[in-house]
């Protein structure tokens, strides 16, 4: 196989035929008989006004094995080997599949409901501002990355793992495209299928996943979880349970603090979503261009101090749509999502401050991370006039301290009410957002601009709270048959990351607890 890369223009990377007579033309041995090529890598290069594309090719000789996408191979179940897995978010489906590869039988329980009967729900929570507390955007099957942007990029270093995570979705049903970009994403409209085909496989290979089904305490023994509960009444045994409850499982943080089973507070970040038009961030991002069919929506990355402090944004949604995430009734939360095509005429992003303990009242509880989240969300819930209406500012007006008067449309479906920021959270967030949004005005000029409208809170980026784990062998400091795993541990932040996690923790189970048995 020998790599082959180039750069092109928007157009020439969509022309088939310019791109094969490139590929060739890059061959050093023109005489060598090819057999195929295929795209390895794509990203574009949007930093000058000659906007280009880097194409990374393998190219494939006669008789040459082209390597194989995954395709999943599962073990016979072996007898007494069984893993508890809670939640089927990324990194519970994950778990699942690497158990079911190692011949572990994998026994879900998920709080909220399927991805079909979820949509109700959603439907709900958009139209009515009813928010059911076991299904919405962050719980039911596929847990907060159903309904999401689909976004698969990873700091994390294990290529791997991460290939595999890749290639798993590619043989459910994500376009082949995921292998290729650089920024790769499903969209809204593609994953809820993705997710139902893993876990109807997953029950297919004989592991179980009971929808509606909440752990609701465990019972300890001899530094070992002798029991769980479920649903405040049945109590099962179990041999390996792996925590994949995620960052919004807000019961289950005071579950094993009451348990006195040792949690710790974290670094979080909290701030607003804002929202310009599509058609802006294309503009500035592209030099002038937007609509344009040879370029994807536009994105940003942002990342400032401010005050000692880091401001980011957070899960930018080009031609995306901003979503209602709260988890119950009595509180506001903002997140986004686009489908795969990204073309509403919105482009959202949150833009947060980090957060340590030591900033907190009370900084040396567990919750207290938790407690601050919650009254931020509570307090937006309130000022925005109780329901799931969102606080929602100018960005102009939140740099002069005005109230807005009026606002553009905004991507929110449940709707916003003026509300000045000040209101909603406390000056050290307010004014390290403000000096970023200075700041971010010069990375991108007119970022501050009166048309742009910031909604609040955006409060769920990370867990504030660390179920610590052993690092080398990923079970509770405590207990050693409890595997503290993903976001809602602090392990993971995002889809991939979740997902490796997930895996990981399977693998480890296997080794601490089963390998000795075989
Ligand atoms: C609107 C939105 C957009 C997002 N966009 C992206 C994106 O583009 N890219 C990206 O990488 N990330 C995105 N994220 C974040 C991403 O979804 C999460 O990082 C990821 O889902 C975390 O995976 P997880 O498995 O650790 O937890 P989760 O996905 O949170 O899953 C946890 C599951 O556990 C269940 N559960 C909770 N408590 C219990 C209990 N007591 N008993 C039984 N089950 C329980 C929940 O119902 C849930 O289904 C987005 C999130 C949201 C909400």
């Amino acid at each position: 196989m020998i790599e082959v890369s180039f750069y092109c223009t928007p157009e020439q990377a969509k022309d088939k035929s310019y791109i094969e007579q490139a590929v060739f033309s890059k061959l050093k041995r023109k005489d060598l008989p090819v057999l195929q090529f295929k795209w390895f890598k794509r990203s574009i290069d949007a930093r000058k006004n000659n906007i280009r594309f880097l194409c990374t090719f393998h190219v494939f000789k006669e008789n040459e094995v082209i390597p194989k996408n995954y395709q999943p191979e599962f073990q016979k179940k072996i007898p007494g080997q069984e893993v508890h897995i809670i939640g089927l978010g990324p990194a519970g489906i994950f778990a699942a599949l690497k158990a079911l590869q190692l011949g572990i039988k994998p026994i879900v329980y998920e709080r909220g409901k399927s991805v079909r009967e979820r949509r109700r729900d959603l439907a709900k929570l958009n139209k009515e501002s009813i928010v059911n507390p076991n299904s919405n955007y962050c719980f039911g099957e596929g847990g907060a990355g159903t309904y999401s942007d689909g976004k698969l990029y990873t700091r994390s270093k294990k290529r791997g793992a991460v290939r595999e995570v890749l290639e798993t979705l590619v043989h459910f049903g994500a376009p082949e495209d995921i292998l290729i970009d650089a920024h790769p994403h499903i969209g809204t409209n593609k994953l809820p299928q993705i997710i139902s085909d893993m876990t109807q496989l997953i029950i297919d290979q004989g592991g179980e996943i009971h929808f509606e089904h909440t752990l609701t305490d465990v019972i300890v023994e001899n530094g070992r979880v002798m029991q769980i509960e479920i649903n405040n009444s049945k109590k099962i045994e179990t041999s390996a349970v792996v925590l994949a409850t995620g960052h919004s499982a807000r019961d289950i943080y005071q579950l094993l603090f009451d348990r006195k089973i040792k949690i710790e507070a974290k670094p979080f970040a909290l701030g607003v979503r804002v929202e310009h038009t599509q058609e802006f961030i294309d503009k500035i991002q592209y030099h002038g261009r937007s609509n344009d069919e040879y370029l994807p929506p536009a994105s940003y990355r942002l990342v400032t101090q401010a005050m000692a402090k880091g401001v980011y944004s957070f899960c930018m949604c080009p031609g995306g749509i901003i979503a209602p995430c709260a988890t119950n009734q009595e509180e506001v939360v903002t997140n986004g999502w686009s489908p795969s095509k990204r073309n509403n005429p919105y482009a959202n992003s949150g833009i947060v401050v980090s957060i340590e303990p030591k900033d907190l009242e009370n900084s040396s509880h567990p919750l207290c991370g938790l407690d601050f989240q919650k009254s931020v969300e509570r307090r937006a819930w309130e000022a925005a006039g109780k329901s799931q209406k969102v606080p929602a500012q100018r960005l102009l007006d939140f740099m002069n301290h005005k109230k807005s008067k009026d606002f553009p449309r905004s991507s929110y479906q449940p709707g916003i009410t003026s509300v000045e920021m000040d209101e909603v959270f406390p000056e050290f967030i307010t004014s390290r957002l403000r000096k970023g949004f200075l700041d971010f005005n010069e990375k991108i000029p007119g970022f501050v601009t009166q048309d742009a409208v910031i909604h609040a809170p955006e409060s769920r980026t990370s867990s504030p709270v660390l179920i610590p784990r052993n690092k080398e062998n990923y079970a509770h400091v405590e207990l050693e048959n409890l595997y503290p795993c993903a976001e809602g541990a602090g392990y993971a932040g995002g889809i991939v990351s979740a997902a490796i996690d997930g895996m990981n923790c399977v693998l480890a189970i296997q080794e601490n607890l089963f390998s000795k048995n075989i």
